[in-house]
């Protein structure tokens, strides 16, 4: 169980979120660090895989890594370590995830798996507190497979899965989770059910199907959407895009800039995980020095502006021109948005490229509240359960009913007055 300050800071992130504050006193609550910003794959809608040079090819250094962890790891609950790039070309991985793990976070991975692991680095991988690992295997034959995964090696992602099932038991541990991500196109659909019905035997323990992002003119040409409403995010009836309309009729801040942390291997400071090119970072740490002043500079400051009351202009109905618009940023993984951005004149807030994501501290935070809840609830004693109130009063007792409505007004009271 994390210390006490990590509950409080959540209660500060909540507060400085509804108050809309220019400048955040909290610390994040969840942090994207990834090792490395190169791949060995092709894939074609990703940046990386395409090569085209929008972020350098560097790796993390480990002695970074952990002043960045030292420096936030306290009041973190979760940890990405990916986005750019494969995080298992680096060697010290293992190691990271371990000095992270030691401030009990929850931490994440996502891997193509083609590379060939030693037995030494999977059972390091294993052994170093890893919670998730996603895999991306997008259908159950080579052929379907290496369509969208291109040099990719279907077996040998097979063959990984399998060493680190049988690694996990031999060494009687339950962790990593395997994650079959399945990314769900056209040219793979008639796949999905196979691969429900095999990913247990080839050593996954869950299985995440969701829909692909197209890639972007020119490279889109034998790619298309599924026929499957339910995996087509285009599709205007999908939760992704009922979300992003949602979100950005309403009046909410976006969560990342308040509650997420996105550092770069090379230190640069991204407002979210949709920043695909570096000429739209919002800054740089270095080794030593204050993650929370990089927070709080000028386009930080700028970014939050948006959301402010003054601020914002969001239509309350939109148009049907507006939803295409809004729809059609988040081809290429984010891609399209970024590169409709005037940089002289704009943040890339303005063409947001996964407004249904503006929410993403909400699950993090009710994650939270149900893991003490369930904690609690395992204890007998009441003693014992009083860590647990402790820590669910500290971040404002959020699901505690009867105190919503209190709540909610003093909020009310706190927005107007800070407003004057
Ligand atoms: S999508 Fe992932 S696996 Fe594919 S090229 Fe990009 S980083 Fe590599
Ligand atoms: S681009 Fe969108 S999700 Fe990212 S920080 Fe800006 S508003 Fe939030």
């Amino acid at each position: 169980m994390k210390k006490p300050k990590a509950y409080f800071n959540v209660l500060k992130l909540r507060l400085n979120m509804t108050l809309k504050r220019e400048v955040v006193t909290n610390y994040p609550v969840a942090a994207f660090m990834e090792p490395n910003l190169f791949c060995n794959l092709h894939c074609p809608a990703c940046p990386t895989g395409l090569n085209l040079r929008l972020r350098p090819t560097v790796s993390v250094e480990e002695e970074f890594f952990r002043s960045a962890i030292d420096e936030i790891g306290d009041y973190l609950f979760q940890l990405y370590m990916y986005n750019w790039g494969e995080p298992l070309l680096h060697k010290r991985t293992p190691e990271m995830i371990a000095y992270a793990k030691a401030k009990d976070i929850r931490i994440n991975l996502s891997t193509n798996l083609s590379i060939k692991l030693t037995d030494d680095y999977i059972e390091r991988l294993v052994r170093s507190g890893l919670d998730t690992m996603l895999v991306s295997l997008d259908g159950v034959t080579a052929e379907t497979y290496s369509r969208y995964r291109r040099n990719g090696n279907f077996e040998l992602v097979r063959e990984n899965m399998r060493r680190i099932r049988e690694t996990k038991d031999r060494l009687g541990l339950k962790t990593p989770k395997v994650v079959w991500q399945f990314l769900v196109f056209r040219h793979n659909e008639h796949e999905i059910e196979q691969a429900r019905a095999l990913h247990r035997e080839w050593g996954a323990d869950e299985m995440i199907i969701a829909g692909a992002e197209m890639p972007m003119e020119p490279h889109s040409e034998g790619f298309e959407p599924s026929t499957i409403p339910e995996y087509n995010i285009y599709h205007p009836d999908h939760p992704t895009q009922r979300e992003a309309q949602r979100l950005l009729a309403s009046d909410r801040a976006c969560g990342w800039l308040y509650g997420v942390m996105v550092l770069n291997p090379n230190g640069k400071v991204s407002p979210c995980c949709a920043v695909p090119t570096e000429k739209l970072d919002f800054g740089e740490y270095q080794k030593g020095g204050k993650l929370l002043d990089v927070w709080n500079n000028d386009k930080f400051r700028r970014a939050r502006r948006l959301f402010a009351p003054a601020g914002k202009r969001a239509p309350k109905r939109l148009t049907d021109a507006e939803k295409q618009e809004i729809s059609q940023r988040i081809t290429g993984m984010s891609m399209k948005a970024a590169l409709s951005v005037n940089e002289e004149t704009q943040l890339i807030c303005h063409k947001c490229p996964i407004p249904s994501m503006q929410n993403y501290t909400g699950p993090i935070i009710t994650e939270v509240i149900n893991q003490l809840n369930a904690s609690s609830a395992r204890e007998k004693s009441q003693l014992k359960k009083l860590p647990y109130l402790l820590r669910y009063w500290l971040m404002g007792a959020p699901e505690w009913n009867g105190l919503a409505r209190p709540r909610a007004a003093v909020f009310r009271y706190l927005s107007r007055a800070a407003r004057r």
